[in-house]
């Protein structure tokens, strides 16, 4: 039997055009487009990651939403903008024209249909830049209201962490051992941070006054940018399930502004 995401009754193209045409209020029903990477992730995780995270915050969000709130989702963008990670292997990625020209191609068919408001929920941090202006180029040109959907939920991290873990880290490793079954490998878990706090300098990739722009192979020998090694299934279990449960309050609150935002 073919597995279908848990929001299956959400799920765009799991409906047939009848079910599609058959919504009602399309301009006040918010569509959800996850966009992720397939990028490396250190000697200790898959490359998918990223997409893999999204359909995973999704399939635990999504049920604690209402039934009868309103809201749907499209099949995800698996393929981000992750040049920054070229040169380790298994890392695909498009340009960034090719992402805004993705992103803007899905929005106008989805504005065809007669949906409104599209929410990104984004799992990849070198797809934001990309992101921001093309949602401005859709809202400009489409006349479409663009969100970012994110959880509210921080966890406890150390402020070395929360400065410098930025990829393959201790909340990526943690969430993938709540998630995943037997694809995390903890024995090539290190650490590897390309500053420490309380360094002297002023310049740095990030959390400095002057920064510079990046590649992960200029930070890191082996693609993990954090403590991937202080990671633990209890951590991934408590933040997993903090983190969804705030996204599904943020769904809700997505939808009755998608709703608010079709009667002005
Ligand atoms: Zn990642």
């Amino acid at each position: 039997m073919m597995t279908l995401p848990k929001y299956r009754s959400r799920y765009l193209p799991a409906m047939t055009q009848g079910q599609i045409a058959a919504i009602a209020d399309k301009e006040s029903v918010p569509v959800i487009i996850p966009t992720g990477a397939i990028e490396q992730h250190g000697p200790h995780l898959p490359v998918g990651v990223d997409s893999i995270l999204g359909q995973a915050y999704l399939g635990a969000a999504l049920p604690l939403v209402p039934d009868d709130v309103p809201v749907l989702v499209a099949p995800p963008i698996t393929i981000g903008k992750s040049d920054e990670h070229r040169g380790f292997p298994g890392t695909l990625f498009v340009s960034t024209k090719t992402l805004g020209r993705l992103l803007t191609s899905i929005a106008s068919q989805l504005h065809g249909w007669g949906f409104r408001t599209i929410a990104i929920l984004n799992t990849h941090g070198g797809n934001i830049s990309v992101l921001r202006y093309t949602m401005r180029q859709i809202q400009v040109e489409l006349g479409m209201r663009t969100v970012f959907l994110t959880s509210k939920y921080k966890p406890a991290l150390s402020l070395q962490e929360e400065t410098f873990g930025f990829h393959a880290n201790e909340w990526e490793t943690s969430i993938m051992l709540e998630v995943t079954e037997g694809m995390v490998d903890l024995s090539q878990a290190g650490c590897e941070y390309p500053a420490r706090l309380g360094e002297t300098g002023i310049l740095r990739p990030e959390g400095a006054p002057a920064t510079y722009t990046w590649v992960t192979g200029d930070l890191s020998k082996t693609g993990i940018v954090g403590d991937a090694a202080a990671a633990t299934a209890e951590k991934g279990k408590e933040w997993f399930q903090n983190y969804t449960q705030s996204l599904a309050e943020e769904i809700t609150k997505l939808s009755a502004w998608a709703k608010d935002q079709a009667g002005k």
